[in-house]
This record gives structure tokens, C-alpha cells and sequence, in this order.
């Protein structure tokens, strides 16, 4: 197996041009930094709006997190459902899952709007639940959903082995108006619209230090009125803020194509986004090319401070699924690939602005495209329109956390952050709190 990303050999496909490095100074009203799910929707809204926009990117528009993902568009994230409404409770619960609502439904707009070739395709999430526990996941989900009459079904026994023929799976809850996506084509494509609407862009442009209004980078600098970070991995040097993010690691491959025969036996009445109950989670798809994106991790690997490079890790989630479908015993996978994904200690997003600088506003934490995209756009219209609040009380940065930042400095980020997502994920509950 190839250590690649796949989505990067698509992009020969693709008609988009390199945006080269900044080798100048300039002023702007906008900068954006970091040109992910997140920033280039700030630079959408901002340019849109009529903002002279600057946007700089370290790597290529969606080269980190964004471009390595799985394009599974859905409102579910690390957090479920159920375990959302536990901690919000109905109304507030119901507030935080339309933020990544909106997300799924901002990508398909702008997929529609501007004809992208990115490989959208309209799939159905299935949640399957393994053993016992799983299958009480699976209910507890379909009774949130219910609670915020979201339609959804639910499958057991026979009628689930219709639909997915795993071994293992007890249960599984089906939800519509859910996508599947290449992200970094999505990237690269809104690149070029963004291009097109006269915002400038970077790529190959780290920013490596601030001076007050001006973000300096190897070669360059932007001074801009307003700034807004949305980048991953933040180094202390960028902000102190840093202290705030940490990261998962997870893992993908890509199978060849499949064909329509075993595409039959795998998805028999329909293919559809899977992912399983398990604390670090398998999950797969047919991409637009009938190949079977799969990706997994290990509890070991997943707080790694270290980047995890071999194949020791996906080749066990590869054998897992082999064992739920023998059928794809055969199947080769050609690539995988790791990938980072930035998250806070509660795993909800952090939008904030700097406390001394308050011109320079971050996006910390995003966990999953759409949020992503809300919180990319939201801080564009906090700038747009600074008396904008309609969802701090959730993305604040001054919230209460299980662990706070003077035990966390005692037990170390890893720990910190461990402990902290477990309790979120799974005991955190409702307390009334003020806006
Ligand atoms: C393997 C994997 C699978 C995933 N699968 C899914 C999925 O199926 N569905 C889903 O919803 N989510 C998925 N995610 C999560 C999702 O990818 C992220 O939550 C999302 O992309 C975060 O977007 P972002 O814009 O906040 O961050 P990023 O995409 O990481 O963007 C940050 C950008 O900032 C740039 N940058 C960093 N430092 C600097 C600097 N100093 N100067 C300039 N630029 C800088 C980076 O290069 C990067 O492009 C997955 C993640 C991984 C790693």
C-alpha cells in the first residue's frame, strides 16, 4: 500500500490553478489565514459582502485536514445526537446540531450554485451499532432524532441485513439529506470561484508571526483592518491560544473499484455513509469511482502527540471490515493515508476574538467539514457585523471545561484533552448557563 493521499490524484484531473507564494506587502480590509473548510468560506462571505480579501494558506486550499478527509457531509460529528441534547438540553441541543445543519447545507449550495466538479453524491448516513452497547446507541439516537422530528429509520434482524449485510452490526439508524464529497476538489474548486470574485490568495504562504495589524510570512505581509485565523496545528508563536486545540488521528485508504457485483452484495438495496458504534470508530463509503473509502483508528494512536506514518494501523481496520464482509476478502486497497484533526477539549469549535487584540478573531476546533464551515462563515459575519452574537453562548471561548487550563498545564495536553472529550462524549450534561 502506497502512502498517498488519494484526493490528491484526482486533483490531475481538476482545472485549477496554483496560487504562488506572497513576495510583497500589501493592505487589505480581510485577511484570512489558513484556507481550509473554514477559511474559505470566511473569504466567501467576505467577499461577497464587498470586502477586499486576502486569503494566505500554508500548504495548498484544503491540504491539511480539509483535503485529507473522508467528504462524509453530515450533520453527526464526534458528537451525537443524543449526546448533544444531553448536554443542552431540547431547544439549545436542537441549536447546536442546526450549526452543522447549516454547514451541509451551505457546501450543497455552493456545489449547486457554482456547477463544481467535486463528486457530490446525495447518500444516506447509516449509524450501526456492534454488540449490545451498540444497539443502545443506536435507540438512544433514533429517540433524539425524534425529539427534534428529524425523520429517520431504524433496522434490526432481517431487515437490517437487507441493507448492510456486516457481521456484528445489532442495529443501525438511517438518516437522509446527507452527502458525500472529494473535499479537496470542493477546496480547490471554491479556490477558483473565490479567484474569480477578485479575492487574492497565497497558497505555499505560511504566516509566521504577528505585529499588531500585520501578519508576516516568509516572503511578504498583510496588513489587514480585521483578521481571522482559521488554522490548524497553531503554533504558541502564532497565539497563545494554541493552548486551547489539540488534535485526533485517524486514518484512510482507498479500495480499486469495485465491481457492480460486489458493489451488490455490499450495499444490496442502495449504497450509503456507514459508520459504527465503536469509541474510535470504522467508517466507509462508495466514492463517485465505485471504490470503498475506509477509514478507522486505534485507541492507542488517536492522542498521539506523534504523527503516526505506518500502515499498522489502517491495515487492522482494513482486516475488520474484510472480516464483516468475506466477500471483499479479495479486495486490494491501494493508498492510505493519516490525517490530523484539530479539536478542542469539549469538541465543539471555539470562535473567538484575541483578548488584547481584538481585531484578530480565531476559529479553533472544528471537528467535521460542516462545522467548519459555520464557524468559518460565522466569524466573517461577526466582522461584517460586530454586533453579531446569535451563537457565542455555544462557540465561546470562556466556557466552563471538565478539565481547566491550570490542571491541564499539570497533566499535559494529552491527558487533558483525553479525559476532557470522554467526559463530554459521555457524561457531560445539561446545566442551565447564561448567555
Ligand atoms: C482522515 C480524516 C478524515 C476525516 N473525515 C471527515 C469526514 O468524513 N467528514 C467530516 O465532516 N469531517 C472529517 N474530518 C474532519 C475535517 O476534515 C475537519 O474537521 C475540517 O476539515 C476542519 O476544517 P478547518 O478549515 O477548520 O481546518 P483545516 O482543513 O485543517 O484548515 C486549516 C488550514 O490552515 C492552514 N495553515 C495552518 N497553519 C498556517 C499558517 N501558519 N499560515 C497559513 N496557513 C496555515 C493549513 O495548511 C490548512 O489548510 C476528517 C479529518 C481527517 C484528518
Amino acid at each position: 500500500m502506497l502512502l498517498q493521499n488519494w484526493w490528491y490524484t484526482t486533483l490531475l484531473n481538476s482545472k485549477t490553478d496554483y496560487c504562488p507564494p506572497l513576495k510583497e506587502h500589501m493592505e487589505t480590509d480581510v485577511l484570512v489565514v489558513g484556507a481550509g473548510m473554514a477559511g474559505l468560506h470566511a473569504a466567501l462571505r467576505l467577499v461577497e459582502a464587498g470586502k477586499n480579501t486576502v486569503l494566505v494558506e500554508r500548504n495548498i486550499c484544503g491540504g491539511s485536514s480539509t483535503g485529507k478527509s473522508a467528504g462524509f457531509l453530515t450533520p453527526d460529528s464526534e458528537l451525537e445526537l443524543h449526546q448533544i441534547l444531553r448536554r443542552y438540553g431540547l431547544e439549545d441541543g436542537a441549536k447546536v446540531w442546526n450549526i452543522a445543519v447549516e454547514g451541509v447545507k451551505r457546501v450543497v449550495a455552493n456545489v449547486t450554485q457554482y456547477q463544481m466538479k467535486c463528486d457530490l453524491l446525495e447518500q444516506d448516513s447509516l449509524f450501526v451499532g456492534l454488540g449490545k452497547a451498540g444497539k443502545k446507541s443506536v435507540y438512544e439516537e433514533a429517540a433524539a432524532f425524534q425529539k427534534i422530528g428529524y425523520p429517520t429509520q431504524v433496522y434490526e434482524g432481517a431487515a437490517l441485513k437487507r441493507i448492510n449485510p456486516g457481521k456484528g452490526y445489532m442495529a443501525g439508524i438511517r438518516t437522509g439529506k446527507t452527502y458525500a464529497v472529494n473535499p479537496l476538489l470542493y477546496a480547490q474548486e471554491l479556490k477558483r470561484i473565490l479567484v474569480q470574485k477578485g479575492v487574492r490568495i497565497y497558497e505555499g504562504t505560511p504566516v509566521t508571526h504577528m505585529e499588531g495589524h500585520k501578519a508576516c510570512t516568509h516572503m511578504g505581509s498583510v496588513t489587514a483592518k480585521n483578521i481571522i485565523f482559521c488554522i490548524d496545528k497553531m503554533r504558541p508563536t502564532v497565539s497563545r491560544i494554541s493552548e486551547q486545540v489539540y488534535h485526533a488521528q485517524t486514518f484512510l485508504t482507498i479500495s480499486e473499484p469495485l465491481d457492480p457485483n460486489e458493489i451488490k452484495q455490499l450495499f444490496p438495496e442502495g449504497d450509503f455513509m456507514c459508520w459504527d458504534s465503536k469509541l474510535v470508530y470504522s467508517y466507509y463509503r462508495l466514492t463517485g469511482d465505485k471504490r470503498i473509502l475506509l477509514g478507522g483508528g486505534s485507541p492507542l494512536t488517536t492522542f498521539l502527540p506523534l504523527d503516526v506514518t505506518s500502515p499498522t494501523v489502517i491495515k487492522r481496520v482494513i482486516r475488520d471490515f474484510k472480516n464483516r464482509f468475506p466477500f471483499l476478502k479479495h479486495q486490494e486497497f491501494m493508498q492510505y493515508w493519516p490525517g490530523r484533526i484539530d479539536t478542542t477539549k469539549d469538541l465543539v469549535p471555539i470562535v473567538t476574538h484575541d483578548p488584547k487584540s481584538p481585531y484578530i478573531q480565531y476559529v479553533l476546533g472544528c471537528v467535521g467539514l460542516p462545522w467548519a464551515t459555520f464557524c468559518g462563515d460565522y466569524a466573517a459575519r461577526k466582522v461584517l457585523d460586530p454586533t453579531l452574537q446569535s451563537h457565542d453562548k455555544f462557540l465561546r471561548i470562556d466556557r466552563p471545561f471538565f478539565v481547566p487550563m491550570p490542571l491541564q498545564k499539570l497533566m499535559g495536553k494529552m491527558t487533558a484533552f483525553s479525559f476532557n472529550i470522554l467526559y463530554s462524549k459521555y457524561f457531560q450534561k445539561n446545566r442551565k448557563r447564561s448567555a
